[in-house]
């Protein structure tokens, strides 16, 4: 008599289990508690129990900021592979299995649309896409958005989520930080704002240009933002960081950014920072 007996029919043709519980809930990573699935999308992916802000994929930041329907911009540009890059992985191989598995040519969303009535040029990064990762199509599709706002006269808003320069891309992703950082210049000096807004994690080149040349910058609590990671600066300088380092609220508090806001105000407080700009 065997202890444990499988239920006839509990297997289907391939051998897998039919009964599947997995994905109905989720373990907060901040305070280990399980949190259901349904409760946590309907929070915003903010944990009902601490407040941690889970990450968010690009498409629904974009729902979250903008009232209804936009126009999305240069969704079929994608990347050429200038280098046919192979490290450990194939890039081209990488780039198609993101691709396919998100539903998005490369790491970033471009839209217009409105943010509670006001019109504007929105940009949401996608860290899943090979960790939001900028090489030439995100930077060009930021570039452009940025030339779109000019032209037509639009705030613009970008949402970063981002491991930095895609490396696989060579100096190639490095010049994006040059050609980004010069758009906005431009539209620095025909006076129209930018919100930058960063979110868990903005690291390495994403950091070093765009994401802290707002004209206002603000970050959801918690997030994890800097440009090299704490260990490199740890063997550079030879000292031990202090606790909190690399966080929003660390970052609030020594004048890198401007607000630390709460997944649930964001938008209203972008709103009336834009009132604020275009009075
Ligand atoms: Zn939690």
């Amino acid at each position: 008599m065997p202890w444990f007996k499988r239920q006839s029919g509990e297997l289907d043709a391939t051998g897998e289990k039919k009964v599947r519980t997995e994905g109905l809930w989720v373990k907060c990573e901040h305070c280990r508690q399980i949190i259901w699935k349904k409760d946590l999308d309907a929070n915003l992916h903010v944990c009902t129990k601490c407040q941690h802000h889970f990450p968010m994929g690009a498409k629904l930041r974009l729902e979250l900021l903008l009232d209804g329907s936009y126009v999305e911009h240069d969704a079929d540009m994608s990347s050429t592979d200038p280098l046919k890059f192979t490290g450990t992985k194939v890039y081209a191989t990488q780039l198609k299995d993101a691709q396919r598995k998100l539903g998005m040519k490369d790491a970033v969303l471009t839209a217009e649309g409105f943010l509670n009535g006001q019109p504007l040029v929105c940009c949401a990064m996608e860290f899943q896409f090979i960790g939001g990762s900028m090489g030439a199509v995100v930077g060009e599709k930021v570039t452009r958005a940025i030339e779109l706002a000019m032209e037509k006269r639009l705030p613009l808003v970008i949402v970063s989520a981002s491991s930095g320069a895609r490396m696989m891309e060579g100096t190639i992703s490095l010049m994006q930080l040059a050609k980004v950082s010069a758009a906005l210049a431009r539209m620095d000096e025909v006076r129209l704002p930018f919100i930058s807004v960063l979110t868990d994690p903005t690291t390495g080149g994403v950091t070093a240009s765009y994401a802290m040349l707002g004209d206002i910058n603000i970050a959801e609590p918690g997030a994890l933002i800097g440009f090299a990671g704490p260990r490199v600066i740890e063997q550079t300088i030879r000292q031990k960081l202090p606790k909190g380092f690399q966080t929003s609220e660390f970052l609030l508090e020594h004048g890198f950014l401007d607000a630390v806001v709460h997944r649930k105000d964001l938008k209203a407080y972008i709103s009336s920072a834009l009132d604020f700009f275009l009075a």
